[in-house]
């Protein structure tokens, strides 16, 4: 057999300037992981993820940094934080998740779900505004934006009439405290134009 075009590879001779980013960004030592593929198993999207949580791990070791920021498991990763229970070095793969999805947008990569990121800004606008979500405006503006003008209704009516769904939720008290958090929000939008 020819094996000349095989050549090993030892991850930890791999120089991985994402792995330096990630692990001085979140605090996370990245080296501990030891492959055995628990956050996979009890991942609750696996079954829809392009590359497994174990995957994720070894591809910031490799340093595919193109393919991290592309992939379409950032988009559909719930942040349940099953994967950090049963990891043994206990590595918060969900907060690795959320600053790659972050570093995708600031850096203009296109995802693969535009609909999760129109979600996700149209609820941070309404805790900007409001201090809390308005579940009712926010699923309304959503199904609007994506042309999906009846989704929910019949439930939605349902919900109202239980009194389950209010049209406007009140302000918090300290709405100067939640600006706040989203100064960083809004510079990250800018750069992204
Ligand atoms: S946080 Fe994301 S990667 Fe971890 S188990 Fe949940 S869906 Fe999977
Ligand atoms: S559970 Fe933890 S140690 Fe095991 S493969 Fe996943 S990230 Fe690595």
């Amino acid at each position: 057999m020819d094996t000349d075009f095989y050549t090993p590879m030892r991850l930890d001779e791999v120089e991985s300037p994402l792995q330096d980013e990630v692990e001085k960004a979140l605090g996370i030592d990245i080296e501990t992981c030891m492959e055995c593929g628990k956050c996979s198993g009890g991942c609750s999207n696996a079954h829809i993820f392009d590359f497994t949580p174990r995957k994720v791990v070894q591809l910031i070791r490799l340093g595919a940094e193109e393919t991290l920021l592309t992939m379409d498991a950032l988009w559909v990763c719930l942040s349940c934080q099953l994967c950090v229970d049963r990891c043994p070095s206990g590595i918060d793969i969900p907060r690795i998740m959320d600053y790659l999805r972050e570093k995708a947008l600031r850096e203009g990569y296109r995802p693969s779900r535009p609909a999760v990121v129109l979600f996700y800004e149209l609820m941070c606008s309404c805790v900007e505004r409001r201090g809390r979500v308005s579940e009712a405006p926010l699923m309304l503006r959503f199904n609007v934006l994506t042309g999906q003008y009846l989704k929910d209704l019949t439930l939605g009516i349902r919900m109202f009439l239980k009194g389950k769904l209010p049209l406007t939720a009140g302000k918090v008290k300290k709405m100067d405290e939640v600006r706040t958090l989203f100064v960083s929000w809004h510079r990250r939008s800018v750069k992204r134009g």
